[in-house]
């Protein structure tokens, strides 16, 4: 298993509960720990410290699965074979769930001028840029698609609203978000409206159909995809996404991403699966839809393994929790299905759906990890 993000911790705990000791499964993974992606807009703001977010490794004891710490340099899809910094790995299935990686430097000015907030470090290092942050022009943009979590810039500018309110200087200040669509959610018009009505409420300026090409580090000004010029104090930029490079190297890489069977999650070499950001299966690039193409594949193998009848294929479904800041939460109820228009349904937000996506994260936490946590959010 080349992963232990949202997907492969999904995949190794179905195939251990499953199988258990009859599982022979190695988890690789660079990492000490995982995070929530949702856990570094909490700790930018505040909400979480950096420790209590960070679910280690360590910690995973499972029938049937070892973990081991170790960069992978190359995958061989053929002979389902990896080289890492800790030898080398043969498999009989091959599951890829590394992710997608950012690449700040990609937006000229973005490194010099600006922070991105989708790696763990400088979300983390955020948390004292914001503290120190005396109020001014605030803006949030994203540089190019695909991007993880397309609902994140819009709950960015919603937690930014209630962080600069708290602190006394929201008056002070301006919050714009620049987005590469028409509606910041297009598949849910429901939830699109709920959250064009919250910006306008708050007002928070909304910069539709455009991306950010560049910061000018001097004037203090990004420049987005139709020549627009917006001035900052604060730039927060969503930056560009890629394919891990040893994916990039690999011959799994087809137009950038891993493209696989959308319902089966399996790609053009037999018994070896890509599942989560890594893949291009039609879904946006969020946990959700990594676990639950990771489930697919984890009832494919059982279904081999114990010669049961065929298993599930992918539906495309996943629900998503969406911050309005004010410990007020919504939820999106998405679904992706092939040849079908995607829809989305919205409930809340409410305190009620705060406590609920909670109890998401720490569910999982216990099921990933054997133990219970809770966010240590306020
Ligand atoms: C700000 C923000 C908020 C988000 N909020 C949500 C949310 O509310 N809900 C939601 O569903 N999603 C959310 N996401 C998206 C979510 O975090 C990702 O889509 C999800 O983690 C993808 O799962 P994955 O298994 O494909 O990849 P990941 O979870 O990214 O895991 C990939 C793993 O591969 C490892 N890896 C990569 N390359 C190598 C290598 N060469 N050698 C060894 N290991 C390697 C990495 O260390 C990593 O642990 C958010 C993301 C961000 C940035």
């Amino acid at each position: 298993m080349l992963g232990a993000g949202f997907g492969g911790l999904e995949l190794s705990t179905r195939l251990s509960e499953a199988l258990g000791d009859e599982l022979d499964l190695v988890l690789l993974d660079k990492n000490d720990g995982f995070v929530f992606g949702f856990s570094k807009l909490d700790v930018m703001f505040g909400h979480s410290l950096p420790s209590t977010v960070v679910h280690h490794y360590r910690d995973l004891v499972k029938p049937g699965v070892t973990f081991v710490q170790t960069t992978i340099r190359s995958i061989d899809p053929v002979q389902k074979h990896v080289d890492t910094d800790a030898g080398g790995f043969d498999a009989d299935i091959m599951v890829v769930a590394l992710g997608a990686d950012v690449d700040p430097s990609a937006t000229p000015g973005l490194v010099e001028a600006g922070h991105e907030f989708y790696s763990v470090p400088a979300a983390f290092a955020l948390r004292e840029v914001l503290a120190d942050f005396k109020g001014g022009k605030v803006v949030v943009g994203v540089t190019s698609t695909p991007f993880k979590c397309p609902p994140a810039p819009s709950e960015t500018v919603l937690l930014m609203h209630h962080y600069l309110s708290e602190r006394g200087i929201r008056d002070d200040s301006e919050i714009s978000l620049v987005m590469p669509f028409g509606a910041p959610i297009p598949p849910s018009p429901e939830a699109s409206g709920a959250l064009l009505a919250a910006f306008a409420e708050r007002g928070i300026q909304w910069h539709p159909d455009r991306s950010v090409k560049a910061l000018d580090p001097d004037r203090k000004i990004a420049i987005l995809s139709d020549s627009t010029e917006l001035q900052f104090d604060l730039f927060l930029g969503v930056p560009v996404h890629k394919a891990p490079a040893v994916i990039i190297e690999s011959r799994l890489a087809v137009d950038g991403w891993v493209q696989v069977d959308p319902m089966t999650l399996e790609t053009s070499f037999p018994d070896v699966f890509a599942v989560g950001d890594v893949a291009s299966v039609g879904t946006p690039k969020a946990g959700v839809f990594a676990e639950g193409q990771a489930s697919v594949v984890a009832e494919q193998i059982i279904a081999r393994v114990l010669g049961t009848a065929e298993a599930a294929t992918y539906d495309g479904r996943g629900v998503c929790y969406l911050d309005f800041g004010g410990d007020l939460v919504a939820r999106v109820e998405v679904a992706f299905m092939a040849g079908e228009k995607p829809a989305g349904k919205l409930e809340g937000p409410s305190v009620e759906l705060a406590y609920q996506k909670v109890l998401f994260g720490s569910s999982r936490i216990q099921r990933w990890f054997d133990r219970s946590w809770t966010s240590g959010k306020r």
